[in-house]
């Protein structure tokens, strides 16, 4: 049965999962926040966050990972569940429930992967992204930690969660145990696929016999672990089915181990990419299937069901970027949807730097008790000159509050760097911001002067002045400069400049790194399409050897590591990609000079000609802050945002925060 007044009829049809029956598709998937690892303050931020996605529509959710023991933290201080956690998590559950919404406590062993000296797991198999090795876990060990387990989910439904999501995939414990890749035991724990499976069978079987019948069980099934000696999708399916006659009441798909070599959840990874993997399953069980993966859109939703893919569809970030999004979806209001754009930067990124979870496009998520803001006790009129994204969150969220905001914009758009970013394979997703801002700026009235360069003149009737007119391109003093074969990257994205065969990238940083990515994929559809997906990065069969679009020079005049780009848990990927492209890195420059042979260098005592048809600047950016200082001039106050106050390590995240904050106080 199908609801037939949402816009998203499959997906917004209920469904029975154990003895409950959620109102629609949509499972808000565990997102480790960093907030588990701080107590009883963590906790209570953490109920205002789910709070919060449960009020914008969110009618099932899990939390982030709590080990079920000592051995299984994530890291030194990884959040655990003991008897005495129950009181604080308590708060969270009620938080949810008072939405009418339900919620499921994530446990998750991390094995090898756990940060800490004292990680366990079926055998001594040092993970390639971890320094210290597993001890192997005795037969004892073993007993202890499924108990272990069921003590947990007793702990959970005490605290009145309504059922557990029992980590299964990614390369955890107990995937560990399911793989031959980590599983080297010749005793009833290793071996055959039934002594691999023994472990997953006896911990839902242990969680299922200490719990209430109505209390869920979810099992994050690894569908691909993506790993060399990983298992068989025939193995897959049995476990599935083990899973399911041990007591599960619905199954949550894993996608990749996290030492898989191909991206399942970055930029490059198209929209509902993986969710094939899951409709594999379908007719194996009889319990629900969740699809998961790279879906941030109600429409990439409604199909995943709608083709009978999956029974439901899981997504995470996206309810970082908007806390409203189900509800949005619900009453057909997808234009409102602020979409998380895979960048992972202000969340992945930030929890495996040791900082909490936000996110980018939504700097308010994770800190809902210390960013909130009120209506404007006085209607002030502010101009806020530039429409790029600091000036677009300033102007949008002091027009939310009640004032009366005219945003000034040079160009005939908005958007700024973004405009040029969303070039980059991708960063498409920057269209889905710049679309969600355009959309508040009409919801909230902001009176938008595009094409106009404002002056000091034209702000006198302001009461406040924001001036956020943002970065140019740094033109590095090389001689030879002026030469007709050198471009910015500016000219280059924004396509008033065409590149010749071979390129000289001058500058290795995030736009450096974006420029080669888009240089030697210039026209290809990996990221956007899945099939082509696969086939590039070798997803069930090799990876397609495409010869770059552009034969690629990447420089920079400092040491160390190249083309790592900001992004700790992507960077990976972009070398990767420019690695295959045979993109040549060369570090410790110095630029001579620029004619017609090329590009002209030196690194240590060597002199080199790279021959090039164009040479392209990422050589960083300037302020532009001809207002600002015009505006200081005549006496005048202003506020400065963005890359206009300082372009040193201006990114995106920055620029948002800087002007959410802003327009919160002013
Ligand atoms: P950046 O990361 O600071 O890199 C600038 C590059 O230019 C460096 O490689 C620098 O390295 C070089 N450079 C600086 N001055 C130079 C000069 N006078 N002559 C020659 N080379 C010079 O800046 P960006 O690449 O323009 O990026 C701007 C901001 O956006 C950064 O914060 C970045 O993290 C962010 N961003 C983020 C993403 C993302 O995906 N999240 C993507 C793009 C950009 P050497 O001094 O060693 O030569
Ligand atoms: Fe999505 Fe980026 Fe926000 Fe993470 S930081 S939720 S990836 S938009």
């Amino acid at each position: 049965m199908t609801s037939q007044t949402s816009p998203y009829p499959h997906l917004f049809t209920p469904l029975k999962i154990g003895r409950h029956t959620v109102p629609n598709r949509i499972l808000m998937g565990s997102m480790h926040t960093g907030l588990e690892e701080q107590g009883e303050p963590g906790l209570a931020r953490l109920a205002a966050f789910y709070a919060e996605r449960a009020k914008g529509g969110c009618s099932l959710m899990v939390t982030g990972g709590f080990s079920p023991n000592l051995d299984g933290r994530l890291g030194a201080e990884g959040g655990i569940i003991l008897d005495a956690d129950a009181d604080h998590h308590q708060q969270v559950t009620d938080a949810v429930h008072r939405q009418g919404s339900r919620i499921l406590l994530q446990l998750l062993h991390a094995g090898r992967y756990g940060y800490h000296s004292d990680i366990v797991a079926p055998s001594p198999v040092r993970s390639p992204i971890n320094r210290n090795t597993p001890r192997e876990m005795t037969e004892d060990d073993i007993q202890r930690t499924i108990s272990d387990y069921a003590r947990a989910a007793q702990i959970a439904q005490a605290a009145g969660y309504d059922g557990v999501e029992l980590m299964g995939s990614e390369g955890y414990l107990i995937n560990e145990f399911t793989a031959p890749r980590t599983n080297k035991r010749d005793d009833r724990w290793g071996g055959s696929f039934e002594n691999r499976a023994r472990f997953p069978v006896q911990v839902i079987k242990a969680v299922r016999a200490a719990t209430d019948p109505q209390f869920i069980i979810m099992y994050r099934l690894s569908v691909l672990d993506i790993v060399e000696d990983g298992s068989p999708f025939e193995e897959v399916a049995q476990l599935a089915k083990l899973a399911e006659a041990a007591g599960a009441d619905i199954l949550n798909s894993g996608i990749g181990w996290h030492e898989a070599r191909i991206p399942t959840i970055a930029q490059a990874v198209p929209r509902a990419a993986w969710t094939w993997a899951t409709a594999k399953l379908t007719g194996t069980v009889e319990i629900p299937l969740i699809a998961t993966n790279r879906i941030n859109t109600p429409e990439k939703a409604e199909a995943v069901i709608a083709d009978g893919q999956a029974d439901m569809v899981s997504m995470a970030r996206p309810f970082l970027a908007d806390a409203n999004f189900a509800a949005k979806a619900r009453d057909g209001r997808p234009d409102e949807i602020n979409t998380c754009i895979a960048c992972n930067q202000s969340c992945l990124d930030h929890y495996f730097k040791g900082k909490d979870a936000t996110c980018l496009v939504n700097p308010r998520a994770c800190r809902e008790t210390v960013l909130d803001w009120k209506p404007a006790e006085i209607r002030r009129r502010i101009a806020v000159v530039g429409a790029g994204v600091a000036g677009l969150s300033c102007a949008t969220t002091a027009a939310e509050r009640g004032h009366e905001v005219t945003l000034f914009e040079a160009a005939d758009r908005i958007g700024g760097q973004f405009l040029l970013a969303r070039h980059i394979p991708g960063k498409e997703e920057f269209n889905e911001t710049l679309r969600y801002f355009n959309n508040r700026a009409d919801a909230f009235g902001i009176t938008m002067k595009l094409g106009t360069r404002a002056d000091a003149a034209m702000l006198e009737e302001f009461d406040e002045v924001v001036v956020a007119t943002g970065v140019a391109p740094r033109v590095p003093e090389i001689d030879g400069i002026g030469h007709a074969s050198v471009m910015t990257y500016e000219q280059l994205l924004s396509g008033a400049r065409q590149p010749g065969k071979r390129v000289a990238v001058i500058g290795a940083g995030g736009v450096g790194v974006d420029v080669a990515v888009h240089l030697v994929e210039r026209g290809g559809t990996s990221h956007l399409d899945p099939a082509e997906f696969r086939a590039t990065w070798g997803v069930g069969e090799p990876a397609a050897n495409h010869p770059p679009a552009h034969e690629v020079v990447l420089m920079q005049r400092s040491g160390g590591k190249m083309g790592s780009g900001p992004g700790k848990t992507t960077g990976w990927v972009h070398r990767l990609v420019l690695h295959r492209a045979r993109v040549e890195m060369i570090a410790n420059v110095t630029y001579r000079s620029i004619d017609d042979d090329g590009l002209h260098i030196s690194v240590g005592d060597e002199d080199r000609v790279i021959a090039c048809d164009s040479i392209v600047l990422c050589s960083g950016q300037v302020s532009i802050n001809a207002l600002a200082d015009e505006l200081k001039a005549g006496g005048r106050s202003a506020h400065i945002i963005g890359g206009a106050g300082f372009a040193g390590e201006l990114d995106a995240q920055r620029a948002i925060e800087e002007g959410t904050l802003l327009g919160s106080r002013l």
